[in-house]
């Protein structure tokens, strides 16, 4: 057990749980070392949801409500992480739900629309083809699904996917605490904050929305001034490290 009074609670918790997603088989081994990167770059942001992250949150919000079909990639270190999370996004901006996979095997789609199903996410299943120009499993998707989003919402994904994503001339958000990672360039939208508190920030957002605020929000998106401000706040949090 985790003392509750732990000053590293949450992240203990974190990987308790993805190490035994891990031994179940579905988290991958190689998710386990994403995880420690991400982990890392939230050290620097202060473990918190920065202003331009708050700001990205709504605006991915906006983004997801205004699309004609929106699909959230779902892999394995997110659905161990943040399945009740995704159930309740999908509640709340009606998108449809794809599991996409590197490590991919039948076995291990399985747990994983179970582990979502089990946490009230209704997932799309069928007989997936190579919909994304991409030389490994990844290209898998379903048709109906990620084939015909216009918008695809993929947390903790990796560069040259979401390469591929926007080169199908698809509108792609991310969450990644990597601002300089490959995905993070990439992507129309970037959201530098931890996944389990950048998911339920999104839903939050989808309800509390104003009248003509989305519009503001998407017509004003600048993703580099979003990426820059996440790196001076990890600069100011390291100037001030030892103070
Ligand atoms: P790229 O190919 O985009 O340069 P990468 O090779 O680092 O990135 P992955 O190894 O797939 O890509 O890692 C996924 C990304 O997810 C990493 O940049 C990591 O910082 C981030 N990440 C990992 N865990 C979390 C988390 N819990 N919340 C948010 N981001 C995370």
């Amino acid at each position: 057990m985790i003392p509750r009074d732990h000053p590293r609670y949450r992240s203990l918790v974190a990987r308790e749980r993805l190490a035994r997603c891990a031994r179940e088989g579905v988290v991958a081994l190689e998710g386990l070392a994403a995880h420690g990167r991400g982990e890392a770059f939230d050290y620097l942001i202060g473990e918190k949801t920065t202003r331009s992250a708050a700001l990205a949150e709504r605006t991915a919000a906006a983004m997801l409500l205004s699309a004609r079909h929106a699909v959230i990639s779902v892999n394995g270190n997110t659905a161990a992480l943040a399945a009740a999370e995704i159930a309740a996004l999908q509640r709340a901006s009606g998108a449809d739900i794809e599991v996409n996979l590197f490590h991919r095997t039948e076995e291990r789609m399985e747990q994983i629309i179970r582990l979502l199903t089990e946490h009230g996410a209704r997932v799309l299943s069928g007989n997936a083809e190579r919909i994304v120009p991409l030389s490994h499993d990844r290209a898998l998707s379903l048709p109906e699904g990620i084939g015909d989003a216009d918008l695809v919402l993929v947390p903790l994904e990796d560069g040259d996917r979401c390469a591929a994503l926007r080169k199908m001339g698809k509108t792609v958000i991310t969450i990644d605490l990597n601002p300089l990672s490959r995905t993070a360039r990439t992507a129309n939208l970037t959201i530098v904050d931890e996944v389990t508190r950048a998911i339920p920030a999104i839903t939050a957002a989808c309800t509390t929305l104003e009248p003509g605020e989305g519009e503001r929000l998407i017509a004003s998106l600048d993703n580099t001034y979003l990426l820059r401000a996440a790196i001076d706040e990890m600069r100011e949090n390291l100037s001030h490290a030892l103070e």
